[in-house]
């Protein structure tokens, strides 16, 4: 028979520049692994039209800097003026955890866990990023900045060691980060 498996036992950490299809990815993950348990996110950033409301905890400056003072992040970041962070890690038992998150987040999350598994999702092409980033409906000045940011954003979590995942088709990407986990499960015994 199998051993139970042991709580928390491997991190995924999915990062990448906005319009990678990183989310997608997560989503498709959370469906076919049940093992899987998603981190939920606290920003101050408001929520866009036709986001789920469960996206993140959507919150006020004070209420994050709040729990910034009183320790409850595992890392938290400042991403094109709005606050992002992660909460101390509560995964249920039985449970490895995945969060999706810039690569500031990733650096800090490998800092203290450096058993962590980090993925590095990037678009196939500089117009498939850009044609995603604006099907969001974000203002034109976001989707700019979030541009500019994503080729230093790679190259930051490249330098980290992260494995890339180039998100050509939606099959392929998340059989290919399935097979990185299921690889780290086998390394970590379980
Ligand atoms: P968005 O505004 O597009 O939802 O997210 C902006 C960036 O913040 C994305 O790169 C996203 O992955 C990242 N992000 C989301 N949650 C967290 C978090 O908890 N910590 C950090 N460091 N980044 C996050």
């Amino acid at each position: 028979m199998r051993a139970a498996y042991p709580v928390g036992l491997v991190i995924v950490v999915i990062s990448g520049p906005g319009g990678a299809g990183k989310g997608t990815i997560v989503d498709r993950l959370l469906e076919v692994d049940p093992r899987l348990w998603l981190s939920r996110s606290w920003t101050t950033r408001g929520r866009r039209p036709g986001e789920p409301e469960d996206a993140y905890r959507f919150v006020s400056r004070e209420e994050f800097e709040a729990n910034i003072a009183r320790g409850g992040f595992l890392e938290w970041a400042e991403f094109l003026g709005n606050l992002y962070g992660t909460p101390m890690l509560d995964a249920p038992a039985g449970h490895d955890v995945v969060l999706e998150i810039d690569v500031q987040g990733a650096e800090a999350v490998a800092r203290r866990h450096p058993e962590a598994l980090l993925v590095l999702v990037t678009a196939p092409s500089r117009d498939v990023q850009e044609a995603r980033l604006r099907q969001r409906g974000d203002p034109e000045e976001v989707i700019r900045k979030r541009l500019a940011k994503a080729d230093s954003e790679a190259d930051a979590s490249r330098r980290l060691g992260a494995h890339e995942v180039v998100n050509d088709s939606l099959d392929r990407a998340v059989d290919e980060v399935s097979g990185l986990i299921a690889a780290r499960r086998k390394k970590h015994g379980c």
